[in-house]
């Protein structure tokens, strides 16, 4: 994972943009709702819009975040297919507590008067405090609120706990960002033993639980356990990522009544896409080898060809 981090660190933003096509919906709000409204009418998937972006440190770029998914909203007008998805770093988490807070707070009101629910992402360890601050002062206001939970990082237990009477939205996911060992599991499978057993301890406690995973023999194991202890539809989801080939396991999920949702991400600028798309192509299992071959052989004419995820 870290050589094929290092080696898409490397490869020119083209090739970046080119290669993360699949990933992200579009260069406008108007494209974004587009790509929600057809996986809800073609394959009754929901979605979550994210407006990529994130390190925002200019007082501009977080108002132009706010002004921007204010229009989103708008665009989205009183429909249950999306939700909206937002990042602290994009929204005055530089700043200060109070002024994300303030921020996220005003998204989320112009949301729920159109009944579009919110949740709160989670960046790398440095904002899990922050971000778990701004939700817990948010949650009371607005109960539909979400934010996310890490399986890596061995605080989340802790976390949970707190969260205890709270009737949270947990997306619960392993975490995309690497963390050092001294805080985070180093090995997925351990990180996904925890996604089953933190999942049922945050069922237990009454939260809604967004399962956000790929992983097909995890989903299989996920639903025996709510088999088991009969957790009820209402009580949870699964979520993947707008890109990444699942076709077949979700429209499974679907005929069994489950609901999946999938996460819409849009960029207004694409220096704010970047990381997202870097992050994601990591993510690839085949494209450090992919981006390394085209790198070696000088790029450009193979560049051209976008990669189509299989
Ligand atoms: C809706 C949603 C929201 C998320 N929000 C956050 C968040 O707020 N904070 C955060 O830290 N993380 C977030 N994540 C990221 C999540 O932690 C990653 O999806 C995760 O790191 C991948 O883990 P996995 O469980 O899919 O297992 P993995 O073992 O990583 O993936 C399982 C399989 O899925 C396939 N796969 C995964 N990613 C890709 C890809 N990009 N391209 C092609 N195939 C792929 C591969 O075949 C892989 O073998 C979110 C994920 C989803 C789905």
């Amino acid at each position: 994972m870290l050589l094929k981090q290092r080696v898409i660190d490397l490869a020119p933003d083209f090739m970046v943009k080119l290669f993360a096509a699949p990933y992200i919906a579009g260069d406008s709000a108007e494209a974004a709702v587009r790509q929600a409204s057809s996986l809800w009418s073609g394959r009754r998937l929901k979605s979550t819009i994210d407006l990529l972006g994130e390190e925002l440190t200019r007082r501009d770029d977080v108002q132009q975040t706010v002004t921007e998914y204010l229009r989103l909203v708008d665009l989205l007008g009183r429909h249950e297919l999306a939700t909206l998805s937002l990042k602290p770093t994009q929204l005055g988490s530089h700043e200060s507590v109070d002024v994300c807070a303030d921020h996220i707070g005003r998204i989320a009101a112009y949301a729920a008067a159109q009944g579009i629910g919110v949740t709160i992402d989670m960046e790398d360890h440095t904002c899990t405090d922050i971000t778990l601050e701004v939700y817990r002062r948010l949650l009371p206001r607005f109960p539909g609120l979400g934010t996310v939970l890490q399986t890596r990082l061995h605080r989340t237990a802790a976390d949970i706990e707190a969260l205890k009477g709270r009737q949270a939205r947990i997306r619960l996911c392993i975490g995309i960002y690497l963390e050092p060992a001294d805080i985070a599991l180093q090995k997925k499978p351990e990180m996904k033993e925890r996604v089953l057993t933190q999942g049922e301890r945050l069922l237990d406690d009454g939260h809604y639980v967004e399962f956000a995973t790929h992983d097909e023999a995890l989903i299989g194991k996920i639903l025996d356990m709510i088999a088991r202890r009969g957790f009820g539809g209402s009580q949870f989801e699964f979520q993947m990522l707008l890109g990444v080939p699942r076709d077949a396991v979700q429209q499974r999920l679907i005929a069994e009544g489950h609901t999946v949702r999938l996460y819409v991400p849009y960029a207004v600028k694409w220096s704010h896409a970047l990381g997202y798309a870097k992050r994601r192509l990591a993510a690839n299992p085949n494209m450090g080898l992919y981006v390394a071959r085209n790198l070696i052989r000088g790029i450009s004419k193979s560049a051209a060809r976008p990669y189509r995820a299989v």
